[in-house]
């Protein structure tokens, strides 16, 4: 699925995720927008240890979108920052970023 950025029709602000209303001119007439790349910002490793279980490692990283909006990510590995990254949403609903 597409990250969808929402623009304010009034006054052109665009938000991540969804307002009820606009916080720059209280507008509440949104045109979603694409957002299908951007570039890491900063990422960072989280070590999820359960019992005796394996660490399970999660890189995640903010996300500068194409649209401007920042996100949080999960990325399949660790990238330098300034990666440039594709953007999509998993089947679990959760922001995905892919290193070009
Ligand atoms: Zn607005």
């Amino acid at each position: 699925m597409n990250l969808e950025i929402m623009r304010c029709t009034r006054c052109g602000s665009k938000f991540f995720p969804a307002r009820y209303f606009c916080p720059s001119c209280g507008g509440d007439e949104w045109t979603p927008r694409v957002a299908e790349s951007g570039t890491v910002l900063e990422s960072t490793v989280v070590r999820h240890r359960a019992g005796e279980q394996q660490a399970h490692v999660v890189h995640l990283a903010t996300v500068q979108t194409n649209e401007g909006p920042i996100v949080i990510a999960r990325l399949d590995a660790a990238v330098p920052d300034r990666t440039s990254v594709l953007l999509e949403i998993d089947d679990t609903h959760r922001i995905v970023a892919r290193a070009l």
